[in-house]
């Protein structure tokens, strides 16, 4: 994959982020507004039953429960210290290549870390299952 694509470094821009925000349930007189949220690097990923669900783009958290008075980099920053995104002190646009690269580079850690884990999570889980038929079948022949 050719991980210099539009679709892929489409999120590092804040205009694009913001996009993300239509039908967020928070507008005017909070901390948690669009702007802010896609400032603090947040894209909004709504479900069916939580309408509220941001997730950074780079490190991959999601936070949901928002409340008005939520500041959404005092959020990102204690929820997920490890971002570099939200610790970043320059604005994206004035990255070198090099930075830029280093920091496309960490971020592909925690999209690999974020698939791995759901892998893990998909294997126990049939695991488990396969485990309890194993012992149904095994009890049923006793
Ligand atoms: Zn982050």
């Amino acid at each position: 994959m050719d991980s210099y694509n539009e679709e892929n470094i489409k999120m590092y821009f804040f205009e694009n982020r913001l996009k993300t925000y239509e039908g967020w349930p928070f507008d005017e007189d909070c901390k948690c507004t669009p702007e802010n949220m896609a400032k603090a690097g947040f894209i909004h990923t709504p479900s069916e039953n939580s309408p509220d669900i941001a997730m950074c783009f780079f490190c991959l958290k999601e936070l949901e429960g928002w409340e008005p008075e939520d500041d959404p980099e005092k959020e990102h920053k204690s929820h997920s210290p490890s971002c570099h995104f939200i610790a970043l002190k320059k604005k994206v646009e004035e990255l070198t290549v090099e930075e830029f690269y280093r920091l496309q580079k960490e971020r592909h850690k925690f999209i690999n870390n974020k698939s791995c884990n759901e892998a893990v999570t998909k294997f126990e889980e049939a695991a488990k299952l396969r485990r309890a038929d194993i012992i149904k079948t095994a009890m049923g022949e006793e």
